[in-house]
């Protein structure tokens, strides 16, 4: 198997960023770990609907529902309310993030990322990288620069070495 990218972790971030590249016409396998448990209701600034209309993704709006602001503490000592009616954005949004996450990973394999569902460890080496997946390995060849391509993704004669991840 011959990929133009690896992406390890098929949250929004690795399924943006799946879309985002096959998107371009690149080719792209997400490496993720099945997720079986419900995640818990999230908020999301007014800009979520804007970026996932830029990934041809609005419809995973329809596991999301209006909020009219986020009070929020984070990196402070009290809660401050960020009101979504200045926002020239629009409201802010609920995301039920089970939903979400199926939506967007549904989207990504849609458009034709390709998807493992394993755990990997990453390991450097001077000549690319290479990871350990749990029951395969895959390796890169460096393009110069900073770019590698993936070679193969290969079942691993050593269990022993892989299953520790
Ligand atoms: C309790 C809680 C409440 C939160 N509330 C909010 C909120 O209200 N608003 C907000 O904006 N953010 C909130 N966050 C933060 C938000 O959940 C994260 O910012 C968001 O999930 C990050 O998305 P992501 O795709 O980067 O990572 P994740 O959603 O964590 O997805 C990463 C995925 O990669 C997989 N993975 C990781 N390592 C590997 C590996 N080595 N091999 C294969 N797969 C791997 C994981 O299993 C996971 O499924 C909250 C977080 C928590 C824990």
């Amino acid at each position: 198997m011959q990929l133009d990218v690896a992406i390890i972790g098929g949250g929004p971030a690795g399924c943006a960023a799946a879309l985002a590249l096959v998107s371009r016409g690149h080719s792209v396998i997400v490496i993720a770990t099945p997720y079986d448990r419900v995640k818990p209701t999230e908020t999301a600034v007014p800009a979520l609907a804007r970026l996932l209309r830029s990934l041809g993704a609005a419809h995973a709006l329809r596991a999301c529902e209006p909020c009219s602001g986020i009070a929020t503490s984070r990196g402070r000592t009290t809660p401050v309310l960020q009101p979504a009616i200045s926002n020239p954005y629009g409201h802010a949004w609920f995301i039920h993030r089970t939903r979400f996450d199926a939506c967007l990973q549904q989207t990504a394999r849609d458009r034709g990322a390709q998807w493992l569902a394993e755990g990997a460890r990453s390991l450097a080496e001077d000549s690319g990288w290479s990871f350990n997946l749990n029951n395969r390995q895959a390796g890169f060849r460096s393009l110069g620069g900073h770019r590698h391509r993936l070679t193969s993704i290969s079942r691993s004669s050593d269990q022993s070495e892989s299953s520790a991840i």
